[in-house]
């Protein structure tokens, strides 16, 4: 039964690629949207990225229009936002229980597609280089497996997730959300909302340290409470982590949607999802020094 319904996924997969559905962003008008100048407090800032996973895949699953043939390499990671003496994680990558989450919820007809080589932990290398920082808490760009798997490692820090996320993971399970890394009574979520506070173009913001260098906004959209985080640094670089808004960062260079089918699988809202994509790619036009980092595309980690 498991063999049958991979081949059917297999097969429909290169049909829909075959096909070549297309999936081109509707363009939306060109913004003046500009990044708020670099903060003096900048001066305190920096970003550490942690790569916890790889795993292959054809470039035709990450992005409409990509090809079958072709295969890329992809990332689960985590980043170390540093501010002065405090410091945060943005998401966790894999974490030291993977295999036994992936083994107890992944669904089997998907394993073949969602395999992943493990790396390190974030935790086993902050453990290894005493001279990192330490995080005080985590937060979350969204509540999918393969972003919070580590946050058991870490069960003295509070895990900030959004109301909407929050009231999304109760209501989803696998594959989108793992309960063996998130129903422990003992995990300390700390939900928030964001303000009516505009941030280049983002109506919904959070100013982290009330100073402009760390400010979350709403993609509401991959799901309902997605976000993304703008980091200004201290070498006066400006990210842009946007979390699962795209895969590949030929998304946004080329206006394109996720594949169809991946699109159907984990975005809960596509159109929602696209809107999202179509305003980065405006605000990239107005500010070309914008370093976007998706979560998976390991060429924007380094
Ligand atoms: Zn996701």
């Amino acid at each position: 039964m498991k063999r049958i319904l991979i081949v059917v996924i297999t097969l429909t997969v290169i049909l829909a690629t075959v096909l070549n559905i297309p999936g081109d962003i509707k363009p939306i008008e060109p913004n003046e949207n500009k990044l708020p100048p670099l903060p003096t407090s900048s001066d305190l800032v920096n970003v550490r990225f942690f790569d916890t996973a790889h795993f292959q895949t054809p470039e035709a699953f990450t992005v409409a229009g990509g090809s079958i043939f072709k295969t890329i390499e992809m990332i689960h990671g985590a980043i170390l936002v540093t501010h002065g003496s405090d410091s945060f994680l943005f998401d966790t990558g894999l974490g030291e229980s993977v295999d036994s989450q992936f083994e107890q919820d992944m669904p089997a007809f998907l394993v073949p597609f969602m395999s992943y080589q493990k790396g390190k932990s974030v935790l086993a290398q902050l453990r290894a280089n005493s001279t990192l920082p330490k995080p005080s808490k985590i937060i979350l760009s969204h509540a999918h497996w393969d972003h919070v798997s580590g946050i058991m490692d870490f069960p003295e820090l509070d895990i900030w997730v959004t109301n909407a996320e929050r009231n999304y993971m109760k209501e989803e399970g696998p594959p989108a959300i793992f309960p063996s890394q998130v129903s422990s009574p003992d995990i300390k979520w700390r939900t928030y909302s964001l303000s009516a506070d505009d941030y280049a173009g983002f109506s919904d913001s959070l100013d982290i340290y009330d100073d402009g260098t760390a400010v979350l906004v709403s993609l509401s959209g991959h799901t309902p409470g997605s976000i993304g985080l703008f980091v200004n640094t201290r070498e006066g670089k400006r990210y842009f982590f946007i979390g699962d808004a795209v895969w590949n960062l030929d998304g946004l260079e080329k206006s394109r949607s996720k594949f169809w089918i991946s699109s159907f699988l984990v975005d809960q809202d596509k159109e929602k999802t696209n809107a999202i994509v179509a305003k980065i790619i405006a605000l990239v036009i107005s500010n070309p020094e914008l370093i976007i980092v998706p979560a998976h595309d390991r060429r924007a980690w380094k």
